[in-house]
């Protein structure tokens, strides 16, 4: 078996195929698929996947692996084989899946260490070069006689790990610790010849007679109040001693989480979680759809469904929205299983997040809780896989490989013979419908587990109070409401139903709107600047104080930015202190977190905010929720823009009243009778569900029809337009009859980076060929794609049709 099989790292479509390489010597009994290798590839030398071993190949003349990147396979043989079954469903490369499993550390340029793992002695020859070291750099490894099979079981029995050094910046992590270098009555002694002028350096010489074990210096710093130059005089003296250690970049603190026990479950509750453990019990297969209210304790099921897992040795995947991955709720999976949880979302630096993928590649962690990308955690013995939120488009990736994070759970789970868990309080009508049908199981939370009632949703038409004269972004009712609320000290969040809504310039002479000229899309005004902004390309220019239309110096700016929305609040009620939230105040990592927990404190009256407040937030003090303009997405050129409409009234007034104090909620609209906002105001799913099924059937939609969005673009125009037109052609005549092909036409957004775009959409009930079909067409452009810079984009089942 002198032959590996090798998917080499680019991404294109002559080279979705496997190269045969020889193997030399010095790796044959390391190498096991799913190991990363750098192998020489033309004229280059790039890297790739081992994913078979083999005796023979048809061809002669192989060049040999240049090197191993991997003691430990990056990827298990599960994950090969999914990433396979990706590439497969989403038209996508193969390698591009297989990136798509790894942690950004394992994907960038780096450097190797080899790192003693213990303080016990190394087997002879191995201590040897590390002549007493805690690493010693690849190099010098390779460079010795000893082999790779010799230090591939170092590395098995735990003695050393390999590490890697990110793009040049150290991956790893040291603290500074600070020890008494002497024994304390040494120090007692020393501490009489001080200096009375020495009043810190005394302090803290008595810190360590009374606590001498090692210490952080930075909690050494704060405890004592002192600063490094008085720790590095008693350094100089040699009354003190620093190292340095390594730490695992664990993000949380695991001791600071109070632990949680299990609560006693409510009848609700039991009944549903009752199949899900016997599903965990005996290792069977099957989707749960779990249908609860905001506050009726799906989490809590969670927690304990993975308490089985645990017991049984097993492992679990929990997935949330990136944007609810909130302390909150971090909190609540640590307090329950202390430092087998291991979190991962982008808020951490590449280095944490590959700490905590090797602490699940080690066993180290039983559980993860994370954003998409989560469901690739390199587990073998997954026993539950949980997505909350389940109708979140987040889950969908937006590039290559465009995989749904649903669909890779299953595929998964049924691996595994384990259950599947989807939450939501508004399940998307895919996945309820699913459950109508019986393909999943639902299990329903209709009451809030404290009895407490959803709080009363009050709509209120914006159009009578414009006809009343009220021109401000605030009814009458919301500002009376807000100022009942700030007299008794109680919270406010205000959610500004921002997608698709920006502020846009207009000319009020002439109509003439500012358009970015690389992009068909109206320029977004920032003040702060004084500047106009393309969200599409990044292209900026100055706020112009004439009309380049008609030179009218009436030109101003519309819509309603978060920003606009603080100013008239605090204009309106001065008194009210407000936190805004949108990605302008959140861009820095760490202040979304900062900003929540400041609201919590109390530290402002009004939480002002985007989407990004509407989900998962838990405040006991917020008795009032307010929606500026429910139906600014209802509008869009989206077939889901109601269900979305649906989803977002009821998450936010799931934020009022969760605890003692009853909330409330005002949802301002200019379509007050819209079935979207209307059914959302009485929490009722069900009509709801009935209501855009019917839609959705009249217009075929999903769940219908399956979906697929081809986007087709190039630099010129006529191109495109030609080059869509014969795409459809072809597809026409390979599909069947009942299947439709939409288009093509110019996508919603007709121009992105001077790239004219056109689309055609392709909706099917039984389509057994599709994919073998879309790519003999990508196959017949293949070559305009490589050399005339044509771009076709596949969208199996998309989110976004723009
Ligand atoms: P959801 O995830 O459905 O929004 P949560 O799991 O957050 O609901 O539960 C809402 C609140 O109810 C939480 O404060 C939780 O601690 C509490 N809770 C959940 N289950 C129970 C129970 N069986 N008994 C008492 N309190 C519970
Ligand atoms: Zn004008
Ligand atoms: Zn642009």
């Amino acid at each position: 078996m002198n032959i590996a099989k090798v998917i080499v790292d680019v991404p294109a479509s002559s080279i979705n195929q496997t190269f045969d390489y020889l193997i030399p010597d010095r790796f044959a009994d390391i190498l096991t698929n799913g190991m990363r290798v750098i192998v020489p590839f033309g004229p280059r030398k790039i890297m790739g996947f081992v994913v078979e071993r083999t005796d023979k190949s048809s061809f002669d003349k192989l060049k040999e692996i240049s090197d191993v990147l991997d003691l430990t396979p990056a990827l298990t043989p599960e994950l090969l084989e999914l990433g396979k079954w990706i590439a497969n469903e989403t038209l996508s490369f193969y390698i591009t899946a297989l990136q798509a499993m790894l942690p950004q550390a394992l994907k960038s340029k780096y450097k190797k260490e080899i790192v003693r793992a213990t303080g016990e002695e190394l087997p002879e020859n191995l201590e040897n070069i590390f002549a007493g070291r805690d690493f010693i750099s690849y190099e010098e490894f390779e460079g010795s006689t000893i082999s790779y099979t010799q230090l591939q079981k170092a590395v098995q029995s735990g003695d050393v790990y390999i590490e890697y050094l990110v793009k040049s910046k150290i991956t790893k992590k040291y603290v500074t610790m600070i020890r008494p270098a002497k024994e304390s009555y040494l120090l007692e002694e020393a501490l009489l010849e001080l200096s009375n002028g020495a009043k810190k350096q005394k302090q803290l010489l008595q810190f360590f007679i009374e606590h001498p074990e090692p210490i952080e210096q930075k909690l050494l710093l704060n405890k004592v109040e002192t600063t490094t130059s008085t720790v590095k005089a008693l350094i100089d003296k040699s009354l003190l001693e620093s190292d340095k250690q390594e730490v695992f970049r664990n993000p949380y603190n695991d001791e600071a989480f109070a632990r949680t026990l299990p609560l006693v479950l409510t009848e609700q509750q039991e009944t549903a979680i009752r199949p899900i453990k016997e599903r965990i019990a005996n290792g069977v297969h099957d989707v749960f759809l779990l249908h609860g209210v905001t506050g009726s304790g799906k989490t809590e099921i969670y927690l304990q469904a993975i308490q089985d897992v645990i017991e049984k040795g097993e492992e679990a995947i929990v997935l949330v929205p990136e944007i609810s991955l909130t302390p909150q709720m971090v909190n609540r999976f640590k307090g329950r299983f202390g430092s087998e949880v291991a979190v991962m979302h982008s808020a951490l630096s590449a280095g944490e997040k590959y700490d905590e993928w090797r602490r699940i590649q080690r066993k180290e962690a039983k559980v993860v809780v994370g954003a998409r990308s989560a469901i690739f955690a390199p587990f073998e013995n997954i026993g539950i896989i949980i997505i909350d939120e389940e109708h979140e488009t987040t889950y969908k990736q937006d590039d290559q490989p465009r995989y749904h994070a649903r669909d890779v759970a299953i595929k998964r789970a049924k691996t595994h013979h384990c259950p599947v868990v989807l939450g939501s309080a508004t399940p998307t009508l895919e996945s309820f419908a699913r459950a109508e049908k019986g393909v999943y199981q639902l299990a329903t939370l209709s009451k809030r587990t404290n009895d407490q009632a959803m709080p009363e949703v009050e709509i209120v038409d914006m159009r009578s109070e414009l006809h009343a004269g009220n021109r401000t972004m605030f009814s009458r009712k919301l500002k009376e409401k807000i100022e009942q609320c700030l007299e008794k000290g109680e919270q406010i969040v205000l959610l500004l139903n921002r997608r698709g809504y920006s502020t846009f310039v207009m000319c009020r002479d002439c109509g003439h709107v500012k358009e970015c000229p690389h992009c068909d899309i109206a320029l977004t005004y920032h003040k702060k600047y004084n500047q106009l902004k393309c969200h599409y390309c990044s292209y900026e220019e100055p706020m112009p104080t004439v009309c380049p239309e008609c030179n009218s110096d009436l030109i101003r700016y519309f819509g309603t930015g978060t920003q606009r929305v603080e100013e008239a609040l605090t204009a309106l009620i001065p008194e009210a202190s407000v936190i805004r939230m949108d990605v302008d105040t959140t861009r820095r990592k760490g202040s979304h977190e900062k900003l929540l927990s400041q609201f919590a404190n109390k530290e402002a009256d009004i939480l002002l905010g985007t989407q990004m407040i509407a989900k998962g937030l838990d405040f006991e003090n917020v008795t009032l929720v307010g929606v500026l303009t429910a139906d600014s997405m209802l509008h869009l050129p989206d077939f889901r823009s109601s269900e979305k409409t649906f989803q977002l009234l009821t998450q936010v007034s799931g934020r009022a009243g969760r605890h003692e104090l009853t909330g409330e909620v005002i949802v301002q609209t200019y379509t007050p009778d819209h079935y979207s906002i209307e059914l959302a105001s009485k929490y009722n799913f069900k009509d709801f569900y009935k209501k855009e099924m019917q839609t959705r059937k009249a217009f075929q939609y999903p769940p219908y029809v399956f979906l697929v969005l081809l986007t087709i673009s190039h630099p010129n125009h006529v191109k495109v337009a030609q080059t869509s037109q014969r795409i459809v052609q072809l597809l026409a005549k390979s599909l069947q009859n009942n299947t439709v092909i939409l288009g093509p036409t110019p996508s919603p957004i007709p121009r992105i980076k001077d790239r004219y775009r056109y689309q055609c959409m392709i909706k099917y009930k039984d389509e057994p060929q599709l994919r073998f079909y879309i790519n003999k067409v990508l196959d017949q452009f293949a070559d305009e794609m490589r050399k005339d810079d044509l771009l076709i984009t596949v969208d199996m089942q998309p989110y976004h049709l723009m």
